[in-house]
């Protein structure tokens, strides 16, 4: 008798089941008695997954609901960051007087960066075309315009 009911062969033999998702038979925890997926990660997973659908499903319009409510989640988002700028204008300030540099610095970078990637892109589309025409173009380009390289950063 105690033999019995001891022994977790005996147990899950009586109580064992399939898992729902992977179909590997498991143990459904002692707390737990009627559970239907078995207790590895990716069940689990799948589980939340399925419960966020199922979820979801039973409640097609929560997300419209609250869109409806509060006019578009993008206005909300933006007025709540426009109240908080607001609040913290004095912190901005200071903050971007000590930033200005930094900011002026990484704007520059930025825009180099940006001129590099257009003008790579733009040999890149040159290329596509037909080579033997380019070439004229970029003669007639680089002579025009010079190699300054320069233009006014935006600020
Ligand atoms: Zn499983």
């Amino acid at each position: 008798m105690v033999d019995e009911n001891s022994s977790e062969l005996h147990a899950s033999k009586r109580e064992g089941c399939i898992c729902e998702i992977c179909h590997k038979y498991f143990l459904p925890n002692k707390y737990h008695p009627n559970q239907k997926i078995c207790s590895s990660l990716e069940c689990q997973y799948q589980r939340q997954l399925n419960n966020m659908k199922k979820w979801r499903n039973r409640n097609p319009k929560y997300f419209r609901y609250r869109e409806a409510r509060d006019g578009s989640w993008k206005a909300t988002c933006r007025e709540r960051s426009r109240k908080w700028r607001e609040k913290h204008s004095d912190y901005l300030k200071l903050y971007r007087q000590e930033n200005r540099d930094r900011h002026r610095s990484y704007m520059r970078e930025y825009m180099r960066a940006y001129r590099k990637r257009k003008e790579a892109e733009k040999k890149a589309n040159e290329n596509k075309n037909a080579n033997g025409l380019q070439q004229n173009d970029n003669i007639e380009k680089n002579g025009g315009q010079g190699s300054s390289g320069g233009g006014s950063i935006p600020e």
